[in-house]
């Protein structure tokens, strides 16, 4: 079966067959790997052997700490403005989505967290121009959502925002091309989609921007003090940290970003091919310049068909194609471990469910 879930995702099988073998002996160590210290030398090098390869797969230049996190990327959402902006500071929200309203929901108890633009007037299936943001010099950075996961929309290219430095919410499309970490001064994801199991968060800072003093705060919510100690300020969720390691290393196994950049975007196209050749039997509203390569939803003509098509698609070995509450519809996830064969197989379903229900 091909599963197009949202999130969380499909793991490679075969970093889920290596975990399964590892869970009852880590190599010859006599136990398994979630219990094994944190502390210890096995675990240590599994930890930071996921820090190398990630910042081989991303390209992750020397002054970017790489952060693991508990807790998921609403979680980093709220602890941003605590440790980059003082209190009552400015943040610009640019908000092309559902993600990107939590974004701002979780900083404006604490800071003056503004909309510099938003999408909501079309229903978010476009970006405002970035002409039209409303930026502040004096802002403490100014927050996009790289891929909205829900709408299906994707910046083309990371937005200049001069001296203010750009953070970014990854969660749903970090690794599934090349970025330059350089355009950003904080890339953040929850592991869930591409980098392994929900459970363990990456937040990736330049330096410099830990030095800001940020809010008060307690210590565990303290980034610069979690980069000073390796992320382990305290127990670090090791089980996800160790799937985390397997999956980035799969990728670069797999011919890193570049690969996955191809593969992505012929699964993305043979999708959107069967929407936009169906002669108007399936709808995608995105603006085609910011469509997602990752997230891909769509209507059938009457919505009373959409069990049917999710029904059917699953006996087809099509899972998990229901499309979000706030959206409605259908929506197919493409995120790296899908291989070509399974949007190949939901184009062809689509096809079929058309020509039965057309
Ligand atoms: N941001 C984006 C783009 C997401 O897709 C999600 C979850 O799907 C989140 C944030 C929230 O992540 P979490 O559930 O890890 O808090």
């Amino acid at each position: 079966a091909f599963n197009f879930s949202a999130g969380p995702a499909t793991l490679p099988e075969v970093v889920l067959r290596q975990a399964q073998a590892e869970m009852l002996e880590f190599g010859d160590a006599g136990a398994s790997i979630v219990e094994m210290s944190h502390r210890g030398p096995e675990f240590i090098a599994v930890a930071s052997q996921a820090e190398a390869d990630l910042r081989q797969l991303l390209s992750i230049p020397e002054d970017y700490a790489v952060l693991f996190t508990a807790g998921g990327a609403t979680t980093i959402q709220a602890l941003l403005p605590l440790n980059f902006a003082a209190p009552g500071q400015r943040a610009d929200y640019v908000v092309t989505g559902h993600w990107g309203k939590t974004a701002i929901k979780q900083a404006s108890h604490c800071i003056d967290a503004r909309v510099a633009a938003s999408g909501e007037a079309d229903g978010f299936t476009s970006i405002p121009a970035r002409e039209g943001w409303q930026l502040g010099a004096d802002a403490a950075y100014v927050h996009i959502t790289d891929n909205e996961t829900i709408h299906g929309v994707q910046f083309a290219a990371a937005p200049e925002t001069g001296d203010v430095p750009l953070f970014a919410d990854f969660s749903s499309s970090i690794a599934s091309a090349p970025l330059d970490v350089r355009k950003y001064g904080l890339i953040y994801a929850g592991a869930q989609k591409n980098l392994g199991p929900v459970g363990i968060s990456v937040v990736i800072v330049r330096r410099d921007l830990l030095q800001r003093p940020g809010q008060p705060r307690a210590d565990i919510f303290n980034y610069a003090s979690l980069a000073a100690r390796d992320s382990m300020l305290n127990t670090p969720p090791t089980w996800n940290w160790y799937l985390l390691g397997l999956t980035v290393r799969w990728m670069l196994e797999q011919g890193g970003v570049e690969h996955f950049a191809a593969l992505n975007a012929r699964k993305a196209a043979a999708v959107y091919q069967a929407i936009d050749g169906s002669g108007g039997f399936y709808r995608n509203a995105v603006d085609p310049a910011v469509r997602s390569v990752m997230n891909i939803p769509f209507f059938l003509p009457d919505d009373t068909l959409n069990a049917r098509f999710v029904a059917q698609a699953k006996a087809a070995g099509l899972l998990a194609l229901k499309g979000h509450k706030a959206v409605g519809g259908i929506r197919a996830s493409l995120y790296n471990a899908m291989p070509l064969a399974g949007a190949q197989a939901l184009a062809a379903f689509m096809a079929d469910f058309q020509q039965h229900n057309g």
